[in-house]
């Protein structure tokens, strides 16, 4: 049993350290992104709806983003704890999520904070390339696939996401400060908050995450 957030400004990581996570705890990797994207792709009204908004690197509005966060989280396989990567983004979502949790009788076990420069965050966000098919991440210098343009595991197209171009990155960076840092705030009141050092290479980040989750 996990619950844990994964918190962190875009371009930290979070996506490749929750695939980890969950393979490790056995977790459902609920990110309310990948919710909006797999919308955007199906046609949908919430992800017609979702999308001008993504386009251009800001939030998704809250009420929006915490019913389809809580509708997930009421799912069958989250009763075995949950991992949360991109939700929540705001203190009134992490407000909501605290009335979920508590209404369920449910508590965190660990939030966890990736920490990279922004500097750093520039350069991962404008080079990662993902994959059309699979969802596979790449980066074209720190990751790079076998055969360029190209998914390793799938075969498929590798693109890079529409708000990863330098003016929507930046936009959300900034995003990411004014609304979203003071959640690390939020959880380090709550007494729940492990600050984890998400410049390392992945298999050292991975390694920190899992010595402060415990398990
Ligand atoms: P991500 O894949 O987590 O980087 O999310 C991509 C985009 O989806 C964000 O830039 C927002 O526009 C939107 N989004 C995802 N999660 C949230 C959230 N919790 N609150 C508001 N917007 C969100």
């Amino acid at each position: 049993m996990l619950r844990t957030i994964l918190l962190g400004p875009p371009g930290a990581g979070k996506g490749t350290q929750a695939d980890r996570i969950v393979e490790k705890y056995q977790v459902p990797h609920i990110s309310t992104g990948d919710i909006f994207r797999e919308n955007i792709k199906n046609g949908t009204e919430l992800g017609k709806k979702a999308q001008e908004y993504m386009n251009r690197g800001e939030l998704v509005p809250d009420d929006l983003v915490v019913e389809i966060a809580t509708d997930r989280l009421l799912k069958d396989d989250c009763k075995a704890g949950f991992l949360l990567d991109g939700f929540p983004r705001t203190v009134y979502q992490a407000e909501k999520l605290d009335e979920f949790l508590e209404a369920h009788g449910q508590k965190l076990d660990k939030v966890i904070d990736l920490e990279v420069g922004e500097q750093e965050l520039m350069v991962r966000l404008t080079g990662r390339r993902v994959c059309k098919n699979c969802g596979a991440s790449y980066h074209i210098v720190n990751i790079p696939p076998k055969k360029e343009g190209i998914c390793d595991k799938c075969g498929g197209e590798l693109i890079q996401r529409a708000d990863d171009n330098e003016e929507t990155a930046k936009n959300r960076i900034d995003v990411y400060n004014k609304e979203t840092a003071p959640l690390v705030d939020y959880y380090e009141k709550a007494g729940n908050l492990a600050r984890i050092d998400g410049a390392q290479p992945a298999d050292q980040t991975f390694e920190s995450i899992t010595a402060a989750l415990g398990q």
